[in-house]
């Protein structure tokens, strides 16, 4: 029987090294994960649900569900919002 050459034995002076490394990965990825998921939740505060009416049956939706019209083909600027894309297409006839 040869002497086996001790591969544990020579690595044994790493081995602090690797497992402290592995703590520290475990670290940065727990702190990414948790700022990841802060800037998410600051993402959803940061853009509010404006409420507005439908210019022909009233009801509320939230602004960025609405259909959004020109009130005058001529200028932008002021805007008409709907419910539905039928409704919008409804006032536009009526008022034609
Ligand atoms: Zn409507």
């Amino acid at each position: 029987m040869g002497t086996v050459f001790p591969v544990g034995a020579l690595l044994m002076p790493f081995r602090y090294v690797l497992i402290a490394g592995l703590i520290c990965a475990a670290i940065i990825f727990i702190k990414r994960r948790r700022y990841q998921m802060r800037s998410d939740r600051a993402a959803g505060t940061r853009a509010p649900i404006r409420m507005v009416r439908c210019a022909f049956c009233g009801v509320h939706i939230a602004n960025r569900e609405a259909v959004r019209l020109p009130a005058n083909p001529d200028q932008n600027r002021s805007e008409r919002y709907y419910c539905s894309l039928d409704h919008a297409k409804q006032d536009q006839l009526h008022r034609d």
